[in-house]
This record gives C-alpha cells, structure tokens and sequence, in this order.
C-alpha cells in the first residue's frame, strides 16, 4: 500500500477512506480520480483508480459493477506493462467469487493473488491475502485448511505492525480454536480482537470481532452478553453497509435469541438475514446465471443445516416455508425459461434503475426492441419445437455480441429487449446492426434445413426526464418502422430524444 501512495499520492482520498470502511466515499473519490486522469491522459493512474473502485464496490457487495471495474483495471494495467499493481485487483476479484459463493474460483484466484504480491514484494498484501484464504477455509468449516494461512498471515501482519489486520486475522483463528473445543483460547482470542479492531478505523472488523465473541458467549449461555455484542455489531455492520456483514450478523443475532429462548426476536432477525441474503443473491443473478446457480445450491446446504440447528418445530416449519419462498423466487424472478436469458419481469425491474445510474452519472443509455420477421410463418412451416430452437439460438447469436454490461431479456414470444448502458444511440444502432448481419449470415442448417430467419430493430436513446416505459414505447415504435419500411433492418433516429411522457 505504502509503496503505491508513494508513486501515486492521488490516491490517498481513495485510500484513507477505505480504511475507516467508508466504501462510499471510496468509490465516488476514486471514480472521481479516474474520471480525472482520463482527462490528464495518465492511463496508469486511470486504471488504478477504476481498480479501487472496484475494491469499494465489492465492499458494498455490488459485485456485478465490481467485476467489471476490476477486470477492466486488471486488463489495462496488464497492457500497460504494470502488472506489479494487479495482485490486489486479483485479491478483490477473488473476494467477489468468494461472497458469490463460487468457492473454487476464489481459491484459484487467490494464489494467483499472492503469488503477484510475493513475486513484487508487497508483504501487507500477502499478509492479507492469507488472512482472506483462512477465512474463506473457516466459512466452508474446514478449520484444518484454514490454520496454516492464518499463521502466516498474522507472523507477517505482526512483522509489520499492520495490528489492525492482526485483529481480524485473530477473529479467524479464534474460530478455529473455537471449532476444536478450546473455549477458553477462542475467548482470549476474540476479546483480543475487540480490543485491536476497536483502537483501528476499520468498522468492519470491529463488527466481526463481535460477532465472534457475541457467538461464542451464546453458545455458552451467556445470552444477555452475546446478545448486547451482537447488536452492536449489527449497527457496524449496517453503517458500513456491507449485506454481507449485515445478514451474517442477523443469523448469528437469530441463533443467540432463539437460545435465550425469545423466539419472536429469533424470528425477526431471521427474516432481516433472508431479506439481506436475498439482496445478495440479485446481485449474483446480475453477474452470471453459473454464479447464482452455485450459490443456490450452497445455500441449500447451509439452510439445512441452520434448520437442524434452530431444532426448534414450530420456528423450523416458519422458517423452511419462508426459505422455500425464497428459493421459489429466486428461481422465477429473473430468467427466461426457453432461452435462459432475462425476463421481462426482471427488466421492469432493471431499466429504472439503469436510466436512474445513467441520469446520476451523466452517461448516455439505449435500448433495442427486437423482433423476428414472419416467425409464425415459420412456425407453420417447419414446426414449433423448431421454432423454439431457433429462439434459444438466437438469444446466443445477440448475447454473443453484447458487452457484460449489456442487458437481454426476452421481452414477449418472439421480441427481445437490450438495454445499453453507457452507450449512445448510434453506437447502440452500430451494436443492433452487427446483431441483425449475424442472424441473417448464421447458418442455420444445424436447426432445419431451408431455415432462414431475420430480425427487425427499435433503438432508442434515453434524454434527462424519460421514463422506462415510454423509452421503451419510443424503441417499439421505431421497431415497428422497421418492419413497415421491409424488414430485416435497423430503425434509430439520432438528434431525437424521447419525450417526456
Ligand atoms: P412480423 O413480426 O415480421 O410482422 O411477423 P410475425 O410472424 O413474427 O408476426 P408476429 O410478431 O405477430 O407473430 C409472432 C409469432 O411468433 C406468433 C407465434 O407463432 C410465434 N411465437 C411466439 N412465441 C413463440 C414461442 O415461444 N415459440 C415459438 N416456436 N413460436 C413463438
Ligand atoms: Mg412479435
Ligand atoms: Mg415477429
């Protein structure tokens, strides 16, 4: 850290921020920095910036904007002949997998991680690197895993007097004590912890700490106790906004009520953790279908066994109804069942908040209707199963030309919706031409012989006061041009902007 202030000192704002966990600050002052940079053309500094807005974002478990900050920065830095500044971009990258649930992905980019931090020299950053793959071992419950990298990790923070990431190492190990029946050590550890984590900036930590001790005084029966350092943690957590942090505390907050035998609070505090895991989960729907399957599974395992643990019946049934509807939405909510790809449900959700971000950032937006030309004619003439196919592969033909950023949904039978954010109208209508030369080029002889299909496009650009749906009205309309005007083409209308509804 010291060594890249020393050649960037812009980033100390960034940086300061981050360390008293206020990740909001952080974001806006390095997106402020990039912005800047981009400007003065320091394409280093640039990239550096996005980088730790990355790191800020994932803070805030916005992992989809994350990814896409981070990667960029990884790639650019890369380029740049500067990979010595990747290894915490890698390290945050891995954190995201991590919180995803995507536990494999996290490991392997870990090591990639530590081995850029040993490879340069950055000693604070192996050390925390460590302490993330301990942790990451005491979350799955495999305590034997997690011993060695945390021994490493607190020799090399204790080396370096790095004593408030000593403190939330020392929380992990505490659970691993704690996992091997030594009581006592867990609670000198934990209490420790406290201690280290209160006298830093890093609200995080402070909360952690607490839930570590807050957890073990329950299980002890010390309930008034537990509950008092478990509600306090709660605040930290809440004011640093990290869901995460916040629905890791409402369970442990569930667990310790429903010992001391206030089952309404145990109740309450469940639904706070659900309400928050469910959050969490949007945001992993939002970066890929694999993620939000893999964390859908987990959370299975993980629910079964807090229900076998909350014993309780009359909770237990409560509880297994509310998981159940949660899972039942998480399935339903957000993907097109034929073609995988999102459902209208889910862009009625999405677009206001995108045109929303784009007002807030001064960015251009567009969306596309699509429609396929004469596709009950096919229908007719080759069958619906074909016609099905033909619909999946063409959700592959659009999804395969679109940024990560960019969003498709099934809009109707046979109309896609794309949503481009940050993208101008021209640009859109650019993107929706490769798209429409793609469909009419594929050969589609692997779906039926003779089959050859077409689409029309609506692409629309979104001005300061327009609404979701009358943007999307205006793209229909322009779709609807399209085909009046033969088919098989684009249809925009740069220099007019929709108006307001
Ligand atoms: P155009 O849009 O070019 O004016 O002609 P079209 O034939 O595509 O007309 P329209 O949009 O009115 O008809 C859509 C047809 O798409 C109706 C239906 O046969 C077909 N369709 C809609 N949803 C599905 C689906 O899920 N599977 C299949 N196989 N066909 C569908
Ligand atoms: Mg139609
Ligand atoms: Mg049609």
């Amino acid at each position: 850290m010291n060594d890249v202030l020393k050649e960037f000192p812009q980033l100390g704002p960034t940086i300061e921020s981050f360390t008293r966990s206020n990740f909001q600050d952080a974001e806006r002052q390095a997106l402020a920095l990039r912005d800047e940079s981009h400007r003065l053309k320091n394409r280093t500094l640039e990239s550096l910036a996005t980088g730790w807005a990355g790191a800020a974002l994932t803070q805030q478990s916005r992992y989809q904007e994350a990814m896409e900050h981070l990667q960029a920065a990884i790639a650019s830095l890369t380029e740049l002949g500067r990979p010595d500044l990747t290894a915490r971009l890698h390290n945050y990258v891995a954190v995201v997998y991590e919180e995803l649930g995507d536990f494999d992905a996290a490991f392997v980019t870990y090591e990639q991680a530590l081995a850029g931090a040993r490879a340069t020299g950055q000693r604070e950053l192996e050390g925390r690197i460590l302490g993330n793959i301990g942790e990451a071992y005491v979350n799955l419950d495999r305590f034997d895993e997690a011993r060695e990298p945390l021994e490493q990790a607190s020799l090399l923070l204790e080396d370096l007097g790095e004593w408030a990431l000593q403190g939330w190492v020392l929380w992990a190990q505490g659970r691993v004590v704690q996992k091997h029946g030594d009581v006592d050590a867990a609670r000198d550890m934990f209490v420790r912890a406290i201690e280290i984590t209160d006298r830093g900036l890093g609200v995080r930590g402070r909360a952690e700490a607490r839930v570590g001790l807050g957890s073990l005084y329950s299980e002890l029966g010390r309930h008034d106790e537990a509950i008092g350092l478990l509600e306090e943690a709660l605040v930290l957590a809440q004011s640093v906004r990290n869901r995460r942090e916040v629905f890791k505390t409402h369970l442990a907050l569930s667990q310790a009520y429903e010992r001391a035998g206030n089952l309404e609070k145990a109740l309450e505090n469940y639904k706070a953790f659900h309400q928050a895991r469910t959050e969490v989960y949007d945001e992993a729907a939002r970066a890929t279908t694999h993620l939000l399957k893999v964390e859908t599974e987990l959370s299975k395992e993980r629910f079964e066994r807090e229900i076998w643990r909350l014993r309780n019946v009359e909770l237990a049934t409560a509880l297994e109804h509310l998981e159940e509807q949660a899972r039942q939405l998480v399935r339903l909510s957000v993907r097109d069942g034929l073609t995988g790809v999102f459902n209208r449900r889910h862009l009625d959700e999405q677009l206001p908040s995108e045109l929303a971000r784009a007002r807030r950032t001064g960015q251009p937006l567009s969306v596309a209707m699509i429609d396929l030309d004469n596709f009950k004619r096919i229908n007719d003439s080759v069958g619906h199963a074909v016609g099905d196919k033909a619909l999946q592969a063409i959700a592959d033909v659009i999804g395969s030309h679109l940024r990560q950023s960019d969003v498709l949904a099934r809009y109707g039978g046979e109309e896609f919706a794309l949503v481009f954010p940050d993208t101008g109208e021209e640009a859109a209508a650019a993107a929706c031409e490769r798209i429409r030369a793609a469909i009419e080029t594929r050969d589609w002889t692997d779906i039926s012989l003779n089959l050859g299909l077409t689409a029309s496009f609506g692409v629309a650009q979104a001005d300061a006061t327009c609404d979701a749906g009358t943007l999307l009205d205006e793209a229909d309309a322009r779709l609807y041009a399209a085909k009046a005007a033969g088919r098989n083409r684009v249809v925009a209308s740069p220099g007019q902007p929709c108006e307001k509804a």
